[in-house]
C-alpha cells in the first residue's frame, strides 16, 4: 500500500514535471497507457480484433437507451460509500485505487453504476432476481476498493455503451470486447481476461471448421448476438463478402434456438456462454476451430477520467494479487 501511493504520488509529480515542462494538457484520458503495470495484455486486442475494424456499420442502431432498467431498483442511499476515503494525495485526478480515491464523480453519489446485459453466462446471468457472474463480482470488488456501493443495471448489450456516454452508468461490464470501433466511443481498461469467438453447429451439421464458412461459394446463415463482435466479424468476412445472410437476435441463447430449430447454420459466439447454452440444448456441438480469440475489459466514459484512473488502477492492482483469476476460477473449470 505504502509503496503504491509513494509511486503514485511519484508518477503524480513526474508528470506535473512533464507537463509543465512541454506545457501540455494532460494525457489523462489515453487511458491505455497504464496497461503493462499490470502485465496484462490489453495492448495485444487491437491484433485481437484486427479483422472487425471499419465494419462498424451496425453500431449504429445501439441507442435504444431505454434497456429494460435497473434490474434492482433498490435505491437505498449508500450511505456507506466514501467513508473515510477523504483523505487528499494530490488533486491532480491521479487517485489510488485503495480506497482513497477522491476527485472523480460516479453517475450516483456513492456508487459504482455497472452497465451489463445479464444474458452472457458465466461472466453475467439473473440468478434468484439478482445479476451474478464473473463481471458482477470483478466489479464488486472494484467497488469495495473505492469505497462505492455496487448497483448493477441490465439493460441491453448494445445500450451499454450509450449508457457510459451519457453518464448514467459508470462502467460497462458485460464480456465485451476491445474493438477499434469501440474505442472510439469509450476508453476500455486494462484487459482480465481472454474470450474466444467460437462456432455452434447441430451434431449433423456439415460445417466442420471457420474454413467452411468462409470457403468459396459458401452460402450460410449464420446466427449472431447483435452488435457483438460475433456479428461484427461475421458480418464483415461472410455477409459482405457474398459468403451468407447473418440473422441477428437480441440475446445469445435466442440465437441458439434459431440454431436448433433450423433457422440458422450456425452461431458464432463467445466460448463461454457457448458451452451454458449447449449444455442445455439436445444435440449441438461447438467446433473445435476458434473464429477469434479477444481481450475483454471493462468499458467507460472518455469524460471521466479521474474515475477511469481509479477503477482502472483498482481492477490492476485486482489483476495483480490475484483476485481477478480466483474469480475466474470459480466459474471456469480449466480443461
Ligand atoms: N464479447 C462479445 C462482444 O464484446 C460479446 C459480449 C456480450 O454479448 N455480452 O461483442
Amino acid at each position: 500500500m505504502k509503496m503504491k501511493k509513494l509511486t503514485a504520488l511519484l508518477l503524480a509529480s513526474l508528470m506535473a514535471v512533464s507537463m509543465a515542462a512541454c506545457g501540455d494538457t494532460p494525457a489523462s484520458g489515453d487511458g491505455t497507457g497504464s496497461s503493462d503495470a499490470s502485465g496484462s495484455s490489453s495492448e495485444s486486442s487491437s491484433d485481437a480484433s484486427g479483422s472487425s475494424e471499419e465494419s462498424g456499420s451496425d453500431a449504429s442502431d445501439s441507442s435504444e437507451e431505454s434497456g429494460t432498467g435497473a434490474s434492482d431498483g433498490s435505491e437505498e442511499s449508500g450511505t456507506d460509500a466514501a467513508d473515510g476515503s477523504e483523505e487528499t494525495s494530490g488533486s491532480d485526478g491521479s487517485s489510488d485505487a485503495s480506497g482513497q480515491a477522491e476527485g472523480f464523480t460516479t453517475a450516483v453519489e456513492g456508487k459504482l453504476t455497472m452497465a451489463t446485459n445479464a444474458a452472457f453466462p458465466p461472466y453475467e446471468y439473473v440468478e434468484g432476481g439478482q445479476v451474478a457472474g464473473i463481471d458482477a463480482e470483478i466489479a464488486d470488488a472494484i467497488a469495495d476498493k473505492l469505497g462505492l456501493e455496487l448497483q448493477i443495471d441490465d439493460m441491453e448489450f448494445d445500450s451499454i455503451t450509450e449508457a457510459l456516454k451519457g453518464g448514467k452508468a459508470d462502467i460497462g461490464l458485460a464480456g465485451m470486447t476491445i474493438t477499434p470501433d469501440r474505442q472510439e466511443e469509450v476508453d476500455f481498461t486494462v484487459s482480465y481476461t481472454t474470450g474466444v469467438q467460437v462456432i455452434i453447429v447441430t451434431e449433423d451439421s456439415d460445417i466442420t471448421s471457420a474454413d467452411d464458412l468462409l470457403a468459396e461459394g459458401a452460402n450460410h446463415t449464420v446466427g449472431v448476438q447483435r452488435n457483438t463482435t460475433g456479428d461484427i466479424y461475421t458480418t464483415k468476412d461472410i455477409e459482405d463478402a457474398g459468403l451468407g445472410t447473418i440473422d441477428r437476435y437480441s440475446k445469445g441463447a435466442e440465437a441458439v434456438q434459431a440454431l436448433k430449430t433450423g433457422k440458422v447454420d450456425c452461431v458464432v459466439i463467445d466460448n463461454e456462454p457457448a458451452k451454458a447454452f449447449v449444455a442445455e440444448v439436445e444435440g449441438l456441438k461447438i467446433l473445435d476451430t476458434e473464429y477469434i480469440t479477444e481481450e475483454y475489459a471493462a468499458a467507460m466514459s472518455k469524460d471521466n477520467p479521474a474515475l477511469y484512473e481509479a477503477v482502472n488502477n483498482a481492477l490492476m492492482e485486482l489483476i495483480a494479487d490475484g483476485t481477478v483469476q480466483s474469480i475466474i476460477d470459480k466459474y471456469i473449470t480449466a480443461e
